[in-house]
């Protein structure tokens, strides 16, 4: 796909990596029309610089900016400081893990774009990993939310880095904003994006509920629960299936919710 434009000073390019769990490919943002931050240059694969050249055109890019340190989003960040002559902007975590220098974010930071009338609003949403952050341009309320809400199905939720307990304090949080529209990592933008949070969220909990029910129906290991809880999957997807579980077992027994004896076969 080629560089489209969303509105808002906005404009995205998909990267070449389509897949189950990247759906057609990660999503690249330019947000600022003129004084810009570019959003998750994407991984590092054969035409992505151009693809990234053609998004930013005559912008003057101002930070790279990540969500998280996955390197389908992150891959590409330290060509492209160098390439737009930008800093990397990222939160603490995400630097450390990719061993690279740049501001670290949190909380309560805030990028401007354009002639500064807009700006990215920081949050911290751990969950999908403990180093993702989301980004709300403001005033239009448009959030940029990585691999913690995609624009369809659900999100991977994989111990250790991900956990259940945060992810879904996140959601709660974005939810709280009442975004106006979700731009996530992958798959296309979302306008119903409180409906779209709302869904996320009952998912998990539906989820949840799921894998309790295995659990008193005597499923004993975290194999029958995956069995029963995801009985058709498609190809490429069981390992995040089980991880799914596993997260769900994990926020389970932090709450003193699992049977006693209930063996998940290692650690959670
Ligand atoms: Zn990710």
């Amino acid at each position: 796909m080629a560089a489209g434009e969303l509105g808002e000073g906005v404009g995205v390019v998909v990267a070449d990596n389509p897949g189950p769990l990247t759906l057609d490919g990660t999503r690249c943002y330019r947000i600022g029309a003129r004084r810009a931050v570019l959003l998750d240059p994407g991984p590092d694969r054969a035409g992505g610089m151009d693809r990234l050249l053609e998004l930013v055109g005559e912008a003057d890019v101002e930070w790279v900016g990540l969500t998280h340190a996955h390197h389908d989003h992150a891959a590409l960040a330290p060509r492209a400081a160098e390439e737009f002559g930008a800093p990397l902007a990222a939160s603490p975590q995400t630097l450390a893990r990719l061993g690279l220098e740049g501001r670290p974010l949190g909380d309560g930071d805030r990028l401007e774009v354009d002639d500064g009338s807009a700006y990215l609003d920081v949050l911290e949403t751990p969950g999908h990993s403990a180093d993702s952050l989301s980004f709300c341009l403001q005033p239009a309320r448009w959030l940029f939310t990585g691999d913690t809400v995609l624009g369809e199905g659900s999100t991977l939720v994989a111990p250790p880095d991900g956990e259940m307990s945060s992810y879904l304090a996140s959601l709660s949080r974005l939810i709280s904003l009442r975004p106006e529209r979700i731009l996530p990592g992958h798959g296309p933008p979302v306008a119903e994006a409180g409906t779209l949070l709302e869904a996320y969220r009952n998912h998990r909990l539906e989820r949840e509920r799921q894998i309790r029910d295995a659990l008193e129906a005597g499923a004993g290991s975290l194999d029958a629960i995956r069995r029963r809880v995801y009985p058709e999957l498609e190809a490429g997807l069981a390992s995040a299936a089980e991880a799914s579980v596993r997260a769900h077992l994990a926020h389970l027994a932090e709450r003193g919710l699992l049977p006693p004896g209930f063996d998940a076969g290692g650690e959670l």
